[in-house]
Formats: C-alpha cells, sequence, structure tokens
C-alpha cells in the first residue's frame, strides 16, 4: 500500500474550537496542517447549543467566575488555571466576535453580549449565539481557516497513533502522526514539530451519549500508547436532559433551557426537585442526572420531563430555536407539552495531563479543548466552561508553540501492513463495539459500586485482548480504529474509577457515599515501559 509523507512546522488533529483557534493564532508563524476525522463540521463544538462563560455583565466578577467553578469542581480544580481561564475569557470572546467573525447575540439597544444563565453559575455570564453557539464558532473559524493560505485542512483523515521518539537517557519526543486516508485505505504520515492534540471527547464509549460518532476518545488513547500522562478520566459528566425519542438520535436540550425557567417534572406533574437542592431544577448537572437517574431506577419509566409551559411562547421559539424545531419534528410541542428526557454521557473532565498552556508531559506533543486535563473542572465542570478552556489552551499552545521547533527526527518508520488481510469478521468489530458501550453504561454509569467496576474491567479486559488480536491480523479500518481507542479508554475510565475510594463531583460509587480529604487529588496514569497498550 502506498504511503505518503507530508511535513509542515504545526501539525493539529482536530476541527473542533481548540484545533481551528489553534490553527489560525499559529499560521501567521508556521505552516499548518490539519487533519480531521471526516467533514471538518463535525465536531462537539459544533453541536455546543448554550454558550461560552465570560465575565461582561457590571454584578459579575472575576472572583465570582472562579468561585462557582471550583464550588462546581468539588475541590479538584487547579486554581491557577481556573483564574487564568476566567481572566482570559472577556478577551477571548471579543477576539472570537471581532477578529474571527462569530456573530454572538447581542443586546438590542447597546453593543452588549446578551448573556443567558445557566445551571451552577451565579450570573448571567454565558455568551451565545441563539441556541447554536458551537455551529456559529465552528463557522467563523472554519471560514478564516480555509480562507488563510498557511492552513491545509484535510478531512476523512483518521488519526492511527502519534508519532514518538525515545532514547536510553528518558528523552522522549512526538513529531507527527500516521493517519487513515479513509476514502482510499491507506496511510499517511505528517511529520511536523508541533502537534496539538485536539481531538475532543469520549461521549462514544457509553451507549447513551450526547456527542456526535467522533467522540471515541482517540486522543486520549494515542496519548496514552505513547507514554503521555492521562487522568482523571472517571469524572465523565452526564447531561440530566437528552431529548427522550426513538427518532432523536443523539439531541441534547441545552441547560439553558432550565436556565430561562424550565422545571423538571415526573410523569405525574410533580416538580422533581423540590427539596432536593437549594437551586431546584437548576442545581448543577451531577445532581441532577443522578436524582433522575434514581427517579428512573426507583420507578421503572423511561424518561422524565422538562417543562416550559409556564413561560411566553413567543420567547420560547426565539431563545431556543433549533431545540423548538427538533421537538416540533418529533411531533412536541415545546410551549404546550413537557419535554420527555434522560441523561446521556456528554462531556468527559479528564484528558490528557496539560499545564495551563496546553504542555503535555511529551515534548512536542500539546494538547487544548475537550481532550486535555488542565485542571479547570476538577471533578465536575460548570456549564459552558468547556468551550472557555478550549480557547484558553489553544490560545497559550499558540503561545509557546516555538518552544519545539526542529525537535522532529528526518526519518519516519513505513507503515507495516505485513501480513494483514481486508477484515472478514466486520461482526467482531460491530458486536465488541456494542458491547463495550454496554458494559460501560450499566457498570460504569451515573452510579457505580466496587462490583459492578470489577465486573466491567473483566468484560473490557476481554474485549481488548479479542481486539489485540484482531488488529494485528487487519487492515486498518476507521471502525476498528475506533473500537481499539473507544475499548482502552474505556479500560482507562474503569482504572481511574477504581483507584478513587470516595465520592466525589461526577464520579459517585455506592460503596463509598462520601468524600475524603485523602482524595482531593488528580487520578493519574501512565503507561509503564513495556506495558501492553
Ligand atoms: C450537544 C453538546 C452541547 C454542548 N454545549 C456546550 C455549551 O453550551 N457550552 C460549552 O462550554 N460546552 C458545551 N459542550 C461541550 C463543548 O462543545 C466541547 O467540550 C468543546 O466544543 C470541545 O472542543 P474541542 O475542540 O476540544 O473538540 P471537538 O469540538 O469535539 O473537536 C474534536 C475534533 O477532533 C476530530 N477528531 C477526533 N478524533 C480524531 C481522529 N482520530 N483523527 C482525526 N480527527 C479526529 C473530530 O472529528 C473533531 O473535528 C457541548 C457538547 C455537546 C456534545
Amino acid at each position: 500500500m502506498a504511503h505518503e509523507i507530508h511535513r509542515s512546522d504545526v501539525l493539529v488533529l482536530g476541527s473542533g474550537l481548540a484545533g481551528l483557534y489553534f490553527a489560525l493564532e499559529v499560521a501567521e508563524r508556521h505552516s499548518v496542517t490539519l487533519l480531521t476525522k471526516t467533514v471538518p463540521e463535525s465536531s462537539n463544538t459544533q453541536w455546543a447549543q448554550g454558550g461560552i462563560s465570560a465575565v461582561f455583565d457590571e454584578d459579575d466578577s472575576v472572583a465570582s467566575h472562579v468561585d462557582d467553578t471550583l464550588r462546581v469542581g468539588a475541590g479538584l480544580c487547579h486554581r491557577d488555571m481556573v483564574e487564568h481561564a476566567v481572566e482570559l475569557a472577556p478577551a477571548l470572546v471579543e477576539r472570537l466576535a471581532n477578529v474571527y467573525g462569530v456573530r454572538f447575540d447581542r443586546l438590542p439597544d447597546a453593543d452588549r453580549f446578551a448573556l443567558g444563565r445557566e445551571g451552577g453559575h451565579s450570573h448571567r455570564r454565558v455568551v451565545h449565539h441563539l441556541d447554536t453557539t458551537g455551529a456559529e464558532i465552528v463557522r467563523g473559524l472554519l471560514a478564516a481557516a480555509q480562507r488563510h493560505p498557511n492552513i491545509r485542512i484535510l478531512p476523512h483523515q483518521m488519526v492511527i497513533d502519534l508519532l514518538s521518539w525515545s532514547k536510553v537517557d528518558g528523552s522522549r519526543g512526538c513529531f507527527g502522526a500516521y493517519s487513515l486516508d479513509v476514502p482510499s485505505g491507506q496511510v499517511h504520515s505528517h511529520v511536523a514539530d508541533v502537534t496539538l492534540l485536539a481531538t475532543g471527547g469520549a461521549g462514544k464509549i457509553y451507549r447513551y451519549t450526547s456527542n456526535p460518532d467522533v467522540a471515541t476518545a482517540d486522543g486520549v488513547a494515542m496519548a496514552y500508547r505513547i507514554g503521555a500522562t492521562v487522568g482523571n478520566l472517571e469524572f465523565m459528566q452526564f447531561h440530566p436532559t437528552c431529548l427522550f425519542h426513538p427518532g432523536a438520535g443523539s439531541f441534547l436540550v441545552s441547560e439553558a433551557v432550565r436556565g430561562e425557567g424550565g422545571i423538571l417534572r415526573r410523569k405525574d406533574g410533580s416538580a422533581l426537585m423540590d427539596g432536593r437542592h437549594p437551586m431546584g431544577s437548576l442545581a448543577p448537572r451531577d445532581v441532577v442526572a443522578r436524582e433522575i437517574d434514581g427517579e428512573l431506577k426507583r420507578t421503572g419509566e423511561p424518561c422524565v420531563f422538562l417543562d416550559v409551559t409556564h413561560l411566553d411562547g413567543d420567547f420560547v421559539i426565539k431563545r431556543f430555536p433549533a431545540i423548538h424545531r427538533r421537538c416540533l419534528e418529533l411531533g412536541i410541542d415545546m410551549r404546550t407539552q413537557p419535554i420527555p428526557v434522560v441523561p446521556a454521557a456528554h462531556y468527559m473532565c479528564g484528558g490528557v495531563q496539560v499545564d495551563t498552556r496546553g504542555r503535555t508531559d511529551v515534548p512536542g506533543l500539546l494538547a487544548a479543548g475537550e481532550v486535555a486535563l488542565s485542571g479547570m473542572h476538577g471533578a465536575c465542570r460548570l456549564a459552558s466552561n468547556s468551550l472557555l478552556e478550549a480557547v484558553v489552551l489553544a490560545a497559550g499552545a499558540a503561545e509557546i508553540c516555538d518552544e519545539f521547533r526542529r525537535s522532529a527526527p528526518s526519518h519516519v518508520a513505513q507503515w507495516n501492513d505485513g501480513d494483514t488481510v481486508d477484515s472478514d469478521e466486520a461482526v467482531m468489530v460491530s458486536a465488541n463495539w456494542g458491547e463495550v458501550r454496554a458494559a460501560m453504561w450499566n457498570f460504569v454509569g451515573i452510579v457505580r459500586s466496587n462490583k459492578r467496576l470489577e465486573r466491567a474491567k473483566r468484560r473490557i479486559e476481554l474485549i481488548r485482548e479479542e481486539i489485540r488480536e484482531y488488529y494485528q491480523r487487519h487492515r486498518v479500518t476507521r471502525d476498528l480504529l475506533e473500537l481499539r481507542n473507544i475499548s482502552l479508554a474505556g479500560h482507562l475510565v474503569i482504572e481511574c474509577a477504581r483507584r478513587r475510594l470516595e465520592s466525589r463531583g461526577l464520579h459517585y460509587n455506592l460503596d463509598y457515599p462520601d468524600s475524603e480529604p485523602a482524595f482531593a487529588r488528580d487520578t493519574l496514569l501512565a503507561k509503564r515501559q513495556g506495558a501492553v497498550p
């Protein structure tokens, strides 16, 4: 099979907010190649509805945004990262709007941003574009990137693994990546001085998720395989309100709906969160998701309901046009009917460990966005802080990108197809996909226990064994590569969860229902030398 080698100064993996913003910021000084798995618009960013948090309101303050973030993060946020991000937020939002043309909603009579409110925030501070903020961000950044003479965007490139080197003295580095050109089935090498990992989230490791199909934890798996430290993967955020309907696929009903006064109700109309939390339906996501999960397990009902029928109908349509449209397509008029909702895997708080500028512990490899563990979210993410973290890390990584100039070796090992053959048992791949996601949902979901985690560990280990063997013998396909990644990421989530002998933030274990001061630290994992990937 032909093997092409492409060279550029900077390699960007992923076309969400983190990847696009970083590419644009470094392209004035460097040649940039950006690889993305399918079409550039396919990303978690594209689906973000609510918005990006930043302090603009006169009554709001940096201290208040920091406090809200730390409180929700349940003792695990890194204060330096949180302060850094919150302080930078207004300038970066202005830059998205003024330099890259992102059209955030503004108040009609003033040149100020219209600010939404979301769960866990004590002020209105969510800058948005209707209920399609992410799509608008991608539109603005992608248009700018496509126009830029120094940026080459290559779609349908499934990154397989990172290129890395190491020496006996312990030094090591990353110098690019192998990608599968999905349409042709050929493997290409992309060599660069600096590689930014911006591959986004991991929702697809669970059976039910709000994430699009590309969110298969590839970045965490690839970084772990070359020895980068990953961590806090036990903190998977389950969004409490995904639309429950057989025809809905993955569709999120934004937190902003609760922010504007939506009330969670049981089938009989009673308010679910009454007496459960001082903030009622606007309580933080982990609290609400657990309450819904408990309610559904107790009653056997398939869903609960999010009710905005008491709000002005015209306001509902104006504020939530996409949600309203989607619900109507499925026969639900949210102005007059409560919306059926269930929790689903939504956001990975953990990831590849980085500092405030996106440096991983492998020189030449930077990470930004959902794939990164920066300390911004701690044990639970505050709504609308993830777009913020993505742009802050991307901006920081762009600042320090020149540190790694000329670190790429001149030689690249050819991708070796060896004796592999085309897959003759696609059913093995699809069956294992389902098994990984079911095991993660059933045993490593919103509520965990020691027994459930051990059961999940055994199942995932068995599946990984099969996949390893299959991977050696067959030519790579996107499905197989993703399966390899979700099963490794599942394994890492379980390992993190097994090490946290307490409940905190998004991690709830029935056998350890309380938080323990001894566990007020990150859970970090790095591959041992010579260990099986
Ligand atoms: C439905 C939904 C609503 C959300 N709403 C909000 C919100 O209102 N506010 C907020 O702050 N956050 C929100 N989030 C979270 C937020 O959107 C994400 O955390 C953020 O956009 C992540 O940006 P990113 O650039 O890190 O990754 P993404 O935007 O996910 O981009 C990742 C990119 O990497 C590519 N990729 C992945 N693997 C590979 C591979 N192996 N090879 C090549 N390319 C690869 C993908 O194709 C994609 O282009 C929401 C998420 C979802 C799913």
